[in-house]
C-alpha cells in the first residue's frame, strides 16, 4: 500500500533548536532589517528557505568521515577516496577539487573563455555567467520554448533549445565557442529538470561540430529522479546509473558540492581531456591549492565522497522530491500561482500574479517575502525586479520578466510538519493578499542590490 504521509527516511540524532518568535517581535526584526530578509539574523528566522546551497544536514556517516579526514598536504587518503568516488560517478579520469562551484567555474571558464568567445547554456547560473563575462566572453541562454508556457505540464522545462544551439554554433563559428553548458537541473530556470533525450541531442550537436560539452551537475541526482519517473525508457534504471549515463555524454562536469553532495562547502571540476586537465591543474594550484586537496580540508573531501553516494539513495531522493512537490502542490491547490510542474529543490511563486494590485515599481515579490516572514518567520527570497531589475537613462525601472519568490528547501533539514507549517503560513498570506502593500527602495548599492538594499513599506 502507498501511504499518503511522506516520512523522512532518517531519524534525528542531533538537533539544532529553532528560536521561536511572536508576530510582534518579527515586525520589529523586519523593520530593523530594513524589510530585506538578507539582513535578518538567522536566529530571527523560524523556517529558512533562503537557499538550498550549503544548508544540507550531514548524516552520521558523513560526521564519522569528518573524524577520519586525512589532512596530509599531498596524497591524502581522503583525496583518494574523493577522487575514486567522482571518477566512478562521472567516468571522467581527471578530478580537480575546489572550495566551491564558482572556483571550478573560474578555472575552467577563464581558461576556455576570454574576448570573442561564446558560451551557450540552457540557462547560465549567475556565478557561471559572471565568471564567463568577467573574462570578456559572452554567455547566451537558450532555454526550451516550453519553459515560457506557464500552463503546459511538460515535465522537462529545464531543457535546452537544440534547434537554436545548432544555429548559434554555426553563426558564431565553431572556433569561437568556449563550451556548451547544460545546467541540470536548470536552477535559474525554476529548478526544472533536463531530459536524457535533450542531453543526448545536445551531445550529438556538440560532437557534430567538435564543440566541448560541459555539465553543470550541481543537482544531477534530483534531475535523475525526474528522468526515472517521466522518461519511459529509464523507469527501470536506478538513479545513479541515470546520472552516469548523462555524464557519459559530455566532456566534463562542474559541481558545487553544496547542493547534491550534501555538504556545507566544496566543489570540483571533472574532465575527460588530459591536456585541458593539465592546464586547469596549473590554475588550480595557483588559485586554490595543491592538486590533491584544491580548496578543501581532508575532512571535507571525506564528507563529499560519502554525500555523493548517499544522495542517490532511492528512499532519500523519493522523499526529497515528494516533499518539494508536496509544498508546491498544496499551496497551488489554495490558489497560490506557482511555476508548474514543481521542480526539484524549490517552489517558485509568481508574486506579480498573486498581487495584481501592486505595480512592479513597488516590488510585489519583496512584499510577499515580507509577508511570509511577518506571518510565520519563513524566510524566502525575491527573484524578480529587486534582484534583476535595472534602471534606464531616466532612472525608470526596467523590470524583470517575472516577479518570483523562491522557497528553496534545504536537504534533510526540515520535517513534514515544518512543510505543513509553511503551507499554513500561505493560508494567512492569501487572506491578506488584497490588503498587502508594496515597498519602495530607500538605499541601494550599484551591484547586486538585493543583498543589501533597504526598503520601506508603502501605506
Ligand atoms: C550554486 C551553483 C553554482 C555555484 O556554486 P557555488 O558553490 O555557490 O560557488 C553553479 N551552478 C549552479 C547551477 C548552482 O546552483
Amino acid at each position: 500500500m502507498e501511504f499518503k504521509t511522506i516520512i523522512e527516511p532518517f531519524k534525528i540524532k542531533s538537533v539544532e533548536p529553532i528560536t521561536m518568535s511572536t508576530e510582534a517581535q518579527r515586525v520589529e526584526y523586519l523593520s530593523n532589517a530594513y524589510y530585506n530578509p538578507f539582513l535578518l539574523r538567522s536566529r530571527e528566522v523560524i523556517i529558512d528557505m533562503l537557499t538550498d546551497s550549503g544548508t544540507s544536514a550531514m548524516s552520521s556517516e558523513q560526521w564519522s568521515g569528518i573524524m577520519r579526514g586525512d589532512e596530509s598536504y599531498a596524497g591524502a587518503a581522503s583525496w583518494e577516496r574523493l577522487q575514486y568516488e567522482i571518477q566512478d560517478l562521472t567516468g571522467y579520469p581527471y578530478i580537480l577539487p575546489t572550495h566551491q562551484g564558482r572556483a571550478a567555474e573560474h578555472i575552467l571558464y577563464s581558461y576556455l573563455g576570454g574576448k570573442g568567445k561564446v558560451f551557450i547554456s540552457n540557462t547560465h547560473f549567475d556565478t557561471t555567467r559572471a565568471n564567463i563575462e568577467f573574462n570578456g566572453a559572452q554567455a547566451i541562454d537558450i532555454p526550451t520554448p516550453e519553459a515560457k508556457n506557464r500552463e503546459s505540464e511538460y515535465p522537462f522545462k529545464g531543457n535546452m533549445d537544440v534547434t537554436r544551439l545548432d544555429e548559434l554554433i554555426t553563426s558564431h563559428g565553431v572556433q569561437n565557442i568556449g563550451a556548451v553548458i547544460l545546467t541540470v537541473t536548470n536552477n535559474s530556470g525554476g529548478g526544472q529538470p533536463v531530459s536524457m533525450q535533450n542531453a543526448k541531442d545536445v551531445a550529438a550537436i556538440c560532437r557534430k561540430h567538435g564543440v566541448r560539452f560541459i555539465i553543470d551537475c550541481c543537482r544531477i541526482a534530483e534531475n535523475a529522479y525526474f528522468i526515472h519517473h517521466f522518461e519511459e525508457e529509464y523507469k527501470h534504471v536506478p538513479y545513479r546509473q541515470i546520472a552516469q549515463q548523462m555524464f557519459s555524454l559530455a566532456d566534463g562536469a562542474i559541481m558545487s558540492a553544496k547542493k547534491d553532495a550534501l555538504v556545507n562547502m566544496g566543489g570540483f571540476l571533472a574532465l575527460r581531456d588530459a591536456q585541458l586537465a593539465e592546464a586547469c591543474t596549473s590554475l588550480l594550484i595557483i588559485n586554490e591549492g595543491f592538486s590533491t586537496y584544491g580548496g578543501l580540508s581532508g575532512r571535507d573531501m571525506e564528507a563529499i565522497a560519502i554525500g555523493l553516494r548517499e544522495v542517490f539513495d532511492a528512499d532519500y531522493l523519493n522523499y526529497r522530491i515528494k516533499s518539494t512537490q508536496y509544498l508546491g502542490e498544496h499551496i497551488r491547490a489554495k490558489g497560490v500561482p506557482v511555476i508548474y510542474p514543481i521542480g526539484g529543490h524549490a517552489v517558485y511563486v509568481d508574486a506579480g500574479q498573486l498581487y495584481p494590485h501592486i505595480p512592479v515599481e513597488q516590488y510585489p515579490g519583496q512584499a510577499l517575502v515580507c509577508e511570509l516572514y511577518k506571518i510565520g518567520g519563513v524566510r524566502a527570497v525575491e527573484i524578480g525586479s529587486v534582484m534583476f531589475g535595472k534602471y534606464d537613462d531616466k532612472g525608470k525601472l526596467i523590470p524583470a520578466p517575472v516577479e518570483l519568490v523562491r522557497l528553496a528547501i534545504p536537504r534533510r533539514v526540515y520535517t513534514q510538519s515544518h512543510i505543513d507549517y509553511v503551507i499554513e503560513v500561505f493560508d494567512e498570506a492569501m487572506k491578506n493578499a488584497a490588503n498587502t502593500r508594496g515597498l519602495k527602495i530607500t538605499k541601494e548599492p550599484k551591484f547586486l542590490r538585493h543583498f543589501t538594499a533597504h526598503f520601506e513599506p508603502l501605506k
